[in-house]
């Protein structure tokens, strides 16, 4: 058999390409193929690469050899690299780093740069500036901390250089220390017995005996079962083990994210509707993407697991992404109730440890079905028969950091690569979406009215210009939704009150000079939480103490205008003080399994009134709750982005949704300042067509998505005019590539380059520029010759991230 001796490795650098390296002898035993993991060298440091092709011919040019090899099995299976070949030029990101982003992360090994104190230190310590005595004191206290924490810890101008120059100096030592991964596989120690003398067992403790008799019960009984029982466990054992009682072995285990155990169900017997669709959903055409419309309680769901069932039936594996919040409320249960072990599941929460197991789950055929968030679409399955996304509307798809994939588009992507059907599912499909069924490019299944034939909510809009001169707390919560909520709680129900702004004031002001408190690193005003007696800034975390003192007079006498949950909570409870009140947004959960908690208080009815933001708009199933207040509609409305409305609407849609679950008819009271806007009104019909037909034309006139493409270019640095001379700079070469004006017109254009519309967050300084075409591919060989000009790549401290099909604007 010929081996292989040569590997193409895609390493996680920022480089556009992949490297020739070569196998050692003894390293061929390991039988590296693609899909592993090696370390290798790369300049004067070693990294961590993929293999992503093994071959025999010897190249022309010297190759260096691979240094280690770090998996015994492959971590993604080979027919998976297409895709992550694919996603790497849409999405303008290098192969290795996209390989990075679609595994469990902490899996990398590589050198990183760490500082050591100079040994012996150098005469004249007593001459160190400021900054240097700073650095030095730091590093006293963490030898061998690496550069990158130095300079962040550090907190002075220009630290990385500081630290370069005072090696320089001989005041300390840089070297490369070898980072091993973060993320391993769990071991357990088991215990066992042997076949010690039995009449050993008189002289034992009663402890001791106790562990030998669970041991011999179960065969093998794992430390931590142990330790359930008798508390002492782990001190007992060693001794026990060195008098050849018990055997001590250390097996991989897998860490369980799950809670509590579920009752596997019995499907129901489908409605007609859900068996017309099941009908038309083709599993033998190879890939066909479906829309799946149909309102919220229609049974969607439902719909999902037969199509997994005639999947796995196939023997093939299905992907079910869902957002985020959904998993941890119903539909992972539902899942798993259906299908038991078979499933794995993938998402933010889970530690990366725990995520690795499900990865491991996966490859080892343990799990052949994945439910899971954004990140799920790369779960290393090698012939996936289904791929469904539940609320495809959802933004939570769209990764806004490193890798911007969207993970919507890419079940298509994948889909396509399995031959197998894609089903995208919403009650408030995306304008996208909905136009490539209108185009034909979507086949479209819908569902028309509600399982168990439970009317959709009756939803009442209040305009709030009328309480405009009228008293204060009327313009919050009006009388129209005050009158509701007492009628509901007199019902012995629950209401949700939705206000998407957090905080208790979010305009805090000079009453002396007018001055707005704003952060120091962002160009934001600061929220006022009142149970901490803070402002706190929601894009950095910056925090001051009140009172705060004006930043332009320096007097203390802020006043804090604008309204955000803290401050409605306090409200109602002075309203309504008999009803059991509880909050929920992202200052009440950042505990972990607060959200459960709460989720868990308002299914067993422990509260009466829930006060929230959009983490309790989406997915969750209340059957209690029958009147949903909405306290400022159009919040969002007016942002400075063209999807402002499509978002504005999915969520007032969503929200509403949420009311009339149950047995009791729902009630929605909306308060808005713009009670005509076709968007409220498509929201208070719950009518999604009637919301696209009134916005189709708009983009269409403009030449907004989804009748163009669009790339935005993000410049970021701390340095505002480096900034925009990068931006400047990437314009002009545009301007160049493209050539004279005829090549454009509405539908090709560059805009700007502009400052963002939040010009700086945590101290970075932001310029945009935003790019469209109809041809995605036009526009994207476009950015490449860009972003590789020389112009271009010369800004050294300016970070440019590409954006392919941007979701948020500002
Ligand atoms: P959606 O996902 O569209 O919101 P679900 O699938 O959650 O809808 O269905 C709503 C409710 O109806 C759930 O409680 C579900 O268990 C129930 N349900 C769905 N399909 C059926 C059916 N064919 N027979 C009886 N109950 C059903
Ligand atoms: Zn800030």
């Amino acid at each position: 058999m010929m081996k292989n001796e040569y590997m193409e490795i895609a390493v996680t650098l920022p480089l556009d390409q992949t490297f020739t390296y070569k196998v050692p002898e003894h390293l061929s035993r390991r039988r590296p193929r693609p899909g592993m993991r090696v370390l290798v060298p790369f300049g004067k440091k070693r990294i961590t690469g993929y293999v992503v092709r093994c071959h025999n011919q010897t190249p022309e040019f010297k190759t260096r050899d691979v240094l280690e090899v770090l998996d015994d099995a492959p971590m993604f299976p080979e027919n998976e690299l297409p895709f992550f070949k694919w996603i790497s030029q849409y999405y303008i990101y290098p192969l290795g780093e996209v390989i990075k982003a679609g595994l469990p992360g902490g899996l990398e090994r590589k050198d990183v740069s760490c500082v050591f104190p100079a040994d012996p230190q150098p005469a004249g310590l007593e001459l160190l500036t400021s900054q240097e005595t700073r650095l030095m004191a730091l590093l006293d206290k963490k030898p061998g901390a690496s550069i990158k924490w130095l300079a962040g810890q550090a907190d002075v101008p220009k630290a990385v250089s500081l630290i370069r120059k005072m090696e320089k100096k001989g005041l300390v030592r840089i070297s490369a220390v070898l980072r091993e991964e973060q993320t391993r596989a769990k071991l357990e120690k088991f215990i066992a017995c042997t076949d010690a003398p039995p009449d050993d067992q008189a002289r034992l403790s009663k402890k001791r005996i106790q562990i030998l008799d669970l041991a011999r019960q179960k065969g093998e009984i794992s430390l931590s079962g142990l330790k359930e029982k008798i508390p002492t466990a782990p001190r007992l054992i060693r001794p026990m083990e060195a008098a050849g009682l018990i055997k001590v072995t250390s097996k991989r285990v897998f860490r369980d994210p799950l809670g509590d155990p579920v009752e596997p169900d019995t499907p129901p017997v489908l409605t007609r509707e859900q068996a017309l669709v099941l009908e038309q959903v083709e599993f033998d055409k190879g890939f066909v993407p479906y829309l799946l419309s149909g309102v919220t309680g229609s049974g969607k769901t439902e719909v999902y697991m037969r199509l997994t069932a005639r999947a796995a039936e196939q023997g093939k594996n299905a992907v079910v992404l869902v957002p985020e919040i959904a998993l941890i409320s119903q539909t992972e249960r539902r899942f798993r109730a259906r299908f038991g072990e078979n499933i794995a599941v993938i998402h933010s929460m889970l530690t990366p440890g725990e995520k690795l197991d499900q990865w491991r789950r996966i490859l080892t055929g343990r799990a052949g079905i994945v439910i899971g968030a954004r990140s799920a679409i790369f779960a290393p399955f090698e012939n996936i028969g289904v791929i469904i996304v539940d609320e495809e509307h959802d933004s939570s798809y769209k990764q806004e950091t490193t890798l911007r994939y969207n993970a919507r588009d890419l079940a298509l992507v994948r889909g396509k690569m399995h031959n197998c059907p894609v089903i995208l599912g919403s009650a408030t499909p995306s304008v996208h979406s909905y136009q490539n069924v209108v185009s034909g490019r979507f086949a479209h299944l819908e569902l028309t009215c509600r399982v168990n034939s439970n009317p959709l909510p009756d939803i009442t809009l209040v305009d709030l210009k009328k309480y405009k001169d009228g008293n204060p707390a009327d313009r919050i919560i009006t009388p129209e939704l005050s009158k509701q909520i007492r009628a509901c709680l007199d019902k012995g129900n629950q209401a949700l009150i939705f206000l998407n702004r957090r905080g208790f004031a979010t305009f805090p002001a000079c009453r002396d000079c007018g001055a707005s408190l704003s952060c120091r690193h962002c160009d934001v005003t600061m929220t006022f939480h009142k149970r901490e007696q803070q402002y706190k800034c929601h894009l950095c975390g910056y925090t001051l103490n009140a009172p705060a003192a004006c930043p332009k007079c320096g007097k203390k006498d802020i006043r804090d205008f604008g309204f955000g949950t803290q401050k409605i909570e306090d409200m109602l409870k002075a309203m309504f003080p008999d009803a059991r009140l509880a909050r929920m947004d992202q200052d009440s959960t950042s505990r972990k399994g607060s959200v459960l908690t709460l989720l868990k208080s308002i299914r067993n009815r422990t509260v009466d009134i829930i006060v929230g933001t959009q983490m309790l708009a989406k997915g969750h199933d209340f059957p209690s709750i029958t009147l949903v207040g909405v306290i400022c509609a159009d919040l969002s409305l007016n942002l400075p982005d063209f999807r402002a409305a499509e978002r504005t609407f999915q969520l007032l849609a969503q929200v509403a949704g949420r009311a009339g679950r149950g047995k009791a008819p729902g009630k929605v009271v909306m308060q808005t300042y713009a009670p005509e806007h076709f968007t409220i009104e498509a929201a208070r019909r719950q009518d999604f067509r009637n919301f696209f037909n009134n916005e189709v034309p708009f983009r269409k006139a403009l030449g907004y998505p989804p009748f163009t493409r669009m790339i935005q270019l993000k410049f970021s640095g701390t340095d505002p005019k480096k900034v925009t001379a990068a931006a400047m700079a990437a314009a002009g070469v545009i301007t160049t590539l493209l050539g004279g004006s005829e090549a454009r017109g509405l539908n090709r254009q560059i805009m700007g380059p502009i400052e963002a519309a939040i010009p700086r967050i945590s101290g970075r300084y932001r310029w945009q520029l935003l790019l469209k075409d109809v041809s995605a591919d036009r526009i994207n060989r476009l950015v490449r010759a860009m972003m590789a000009d020389p112009d271009v790549a010369s800004f050294k401290d300016v970070r440019i991230s590409v954006d392919v099909d941007p979701y948020f604007l500002m």
